[in-house]
């Protein structure tokens, strides 16, 4: 039982793309890969940084309300997006706010493509895939992003392997841009969405 349960501990099916059980009379190894999409409030109240309703928890119950999700989940997560709340009257407008979705959808397949074609030989197709190796490969950064990404790295410490995740984010943001180069702002908007891994309170 233990063993198992490690296995599904150690993160190990968002990794690999299975999961192992491990039990006496042997061992099975399952297919599990998957997009996770999970969403939580700022805080136990709900209101942490809404511009017209005050949130009503201390530093500390934000701080432990946080901490029910573990530092190597929230590393294994590319994006995280804080989603204001929607104003009623925005939500009832049938004014069109945003790009259509035909339009993202050329874009994303579009980049799908430059990544399919970059690892043809590599048994993968996604740049979230990417080994540490081809990481350093594709994902070179001059020295305007290399400075961006060096500042941000000290200011919120963040582990090497949201440092990886950041390159990988930034590769896509740049192939969704048909940029040949991984351009500083793909390393800035990157660095965004590691929110979650900044410290609230110092
Ligand atoms: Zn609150």
């Amino acid at each position: 039982m233990q063993r198992g349960k490690r296995s599904v501990e150690n993160h190990q099916p968002s990794e690999d793309g299975c999961v192992t059980i491990s039990r006496a009379a042997g061992s099975l190894t399952f297919p599990s890969r998957f997009m996770l999409v999970a969403a939580m409030n700022p805080c136990p109240c709900g209101y942490y940084g809404d511009p017209k309703r005050s949130c009503r928890c201390s530093p500390r119950q934000i701080e432990n309300y946080r901490q029910r999700i573990s530092g190597p989940l929230l590393d294994r997560i590319d994006l995280h997006v804080e989603v204001p709340l929607v104003d009623f009257r925005e939500l009832s407008s049938n004014t069109n706010i945003g790009e259509a979705s035909v339009v993202i959808r050329a874009r994303v397949i579009a980049a799908r493509g430059i990544q399919h074609e970059r690892f043809r030989k590599s048994g993968h197709s996604t740049n979230s895939a990417m080994t540490s190796r081809q990481v350093r490969q594709h994902c070179q950064l001059d020295a305007e992003a290399t400075g961006y990404l060096e500042q941000a790295m000290e200011e919120m410490s963040f582990s090497a392997r949201a440092h990886d995740r950041i390159h990988k984010v930034a590769r896509t943001l740049a192939d969704l841009a048909g940029s040949i180069n991984i351009r500083p702002q793909d390393i800035l908007e990157a660095i965004q969405y590691r929110s979650l891994d900044r410290k609230l309170f110092s």
